[in-house]
């Protein structure tokens, strides 16, 4: 061990869990975004909750901070440290699906569960469930993102991930083991979190500052046996808008949502499109049907025909719906938005695989002007005007992403991704879109706005759970 605090880290969980690699350390101090932290000092990667009690009674005792990551893809810099001589907690060795209930419709899954392995193991030992799929690349966490409220491709109908939770297994700094949910009363089921007061929201939105999640039980859906993706081309923003909110009132889908024309072209390999060819599409809607039988399916197919229909009465030009399975056999490219999850490599392989977003929730009332503003700014900051809406919890809110990719490698280019996306926090954010797994820059220049009785309500609850303030240093700073 190449510190006292790995040997005496080791001395608590065993050679094996503990890494002082230089290497793994200094690839630690980032993710795929602009954010910079700085390398921990030891990596610690526990294989049972014993060793996350014993490094967090120890971390608090010797007020050491303790950084919790699972594959540090948020997409925000929350799993990154902050300050010098902390200790990073890789969740990703405990990473066993520990039962599924397909009666009452719920899984139990360590922090490590992918999403390519839930997709797995359901298809093959449980057909009759589904289970909701993020764009996050397949092999990330599933309780990483109820953790942190994601968006899901079944949210419109279900909601943000967070309320898929029935419940979660906790390890406060002291060592305590806590539970959330009926399990807290009973062994005999875990299907859901009423009639509990909702203790798990302690853990969510929180990025590992109140405790070390080492368990969860996470909802299923039932399975529909017959499932149908279409894309539908817009060449008016407005218009696309109007047609899925048209469509949420139908509530004929499981998911919809608009993704701008950059994303065709980055399909089509083009690593930074910054022009649209006169004719183009401005927009693509997608939107996901499923039934149990034929005749209702048809219905909710006819009512999408009748929506395009009057949409195009009313002066607006369509092209589609298009059933995905035919775009595929036209364009092999379309198969990365056939089928979830998926892993969007036009998104992440390319030089320097810089990865960042200005990702929001907010009302749909306001997506247009929020949407035209955003994308106008990316603009004249030089970057593919990408960007994707979708409605969330039958339509009650949405989410705004505007997103770029860029070089890690180039400072310049990181600066000017940061300098865009603090802009069009600067633009939107009074318009009431909030961005969601906040990073840290967005409390550093926005914070202030945050009612100041929330704010001591959170400092209270945070100084209460965690003391010596050791989880995660400088997340959801209060
Ligand atoms: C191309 C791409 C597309 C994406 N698309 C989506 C999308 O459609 N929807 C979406 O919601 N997200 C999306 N994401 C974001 C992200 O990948 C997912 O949310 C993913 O599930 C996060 O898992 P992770 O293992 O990388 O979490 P990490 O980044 O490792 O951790 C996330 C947060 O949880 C904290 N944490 C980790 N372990 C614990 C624990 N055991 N207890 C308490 N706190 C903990 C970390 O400190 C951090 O704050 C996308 C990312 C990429 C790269």
């Amino acid at each position: 061990m190449s510190s006292s605090l790995a040997s005496r880290l080791a001395a608590l969980v065993g050679e094996a869990a503990v890494s002082t690699d230089p290497a793994r350390l200094r690839e630690a101090a980032r993710d795929l975004t602009e954010i910079r932290g700085v390398a921990p000092e030891v990596v610690v990667r526990p294989a049972e909750v014993a060793h996350v009690q014993a490094v967090l009674r120890f971390a608090t005792a010797e007020k050491i901070p303790v950084v919790p990551v699972i594959y540090n893809t948020n997409i925000g810099g929350l799993a990154i440290p902050q300050r010098p001589g902390c200790i990073l907690l890789d969740m990703a060795g405990m990473n066993r699906i520990l039962s599924v209930n397909p009666d009452d419709l719920y899984m139990v899954v360590e922090p490590g569960v992918r999403w390519d392995q839930v997709k797995d193991h359901l298809d093959r030992n449980f057909p009759q469930t589904r289970f909701a799929y993020s764009l996050s690349p397949p092999d990330t966490s599933v309780l990483a993102n109820c953790l942190m409220d994601g968006l899901l491709n079944l949210s419109l109908r279900f909601g943000t991930s967070s309320t898929w939770l029935n419940g979660v297994e906790a390890v406060l700094p002291d060592g305590t083991l806590v539970r959330t949910g009926a399990a807290a009363w009973t062994q005999a089921q875990w299907c859901t979190s009423s009639p509990m007061p909702d203790l798990t929201g302690l853990f969510v939105n929180l990025h590992g500052t109140t405790g070390i999640v080492t368990k969860a039980s996470v909802r299923l859906q039932h399975a529909k046996r017959l499932r149908r993706r279409f894309f539908m081309m817009g060449y008016d923003l407005r218009a696309c808008f109007a047609t899925v909110r048209a469509l949420v009132r139908e509530e004929i889908c499981d998911d919809i949502g608009v993704l701008t024309w950059p994303v065709a072209k980055m399909l089509f390999g083009e690593r930074r499109p910054t022009w649209r060819d006169p004719g183009e599409p401005l927009a693509m809607i997608y939107l996901d049907v499923s039934s149990n039988r034929q005749a209702e399916m048809d219905l909710r197919l006819a009512i999408l025909e009748e929506t395009l229909d009057a949409s195009r009465k009313s002066g607006h030009a369509w092209q589609g719906p298009l059933d995905v399975r035919d775009l595929v056999k036209i364009e092999p490219a379309f198969q990365k938005l056939a089928e979830f999850p998926t892993r969007l490599d036009f998104m992440l392989d390319h030089p320097g695989g810089g990865l960042s977003w200005v990702g929001t929730y907010g009302p749909t009332s306001r997506w247009d002007e929020a949407t035209e503003t955003s994308l106008r700014i990316m603009q004249e900051h030089g970057f593919p005007p990408f960007g994707v809406a979708r409605p969330m919890a039958q339509g009650h809110f949405g989410v705004l992403r505007l997103i770029e990719t860029f070089d890690r490698d180039k400072p310049e280019e990181a600066a000017a991704v940061a300098k865009m996306n603090a802009a069009i926090v600067e633009a939107i954010l009074p318009m009431g879109f909030i961005p969601y797994k906040t990073p840290e820059w967005v409390f550093a220049a926005h914070g202030s706005r945050i009612d100041p009785g929330f704010r001591e309500l959170l400092r209270r609850v945070r100084t209460a759970i965690d003391p010596a303030g050791v989880l995660n240093p400088g997340k959801w700073p209060v």
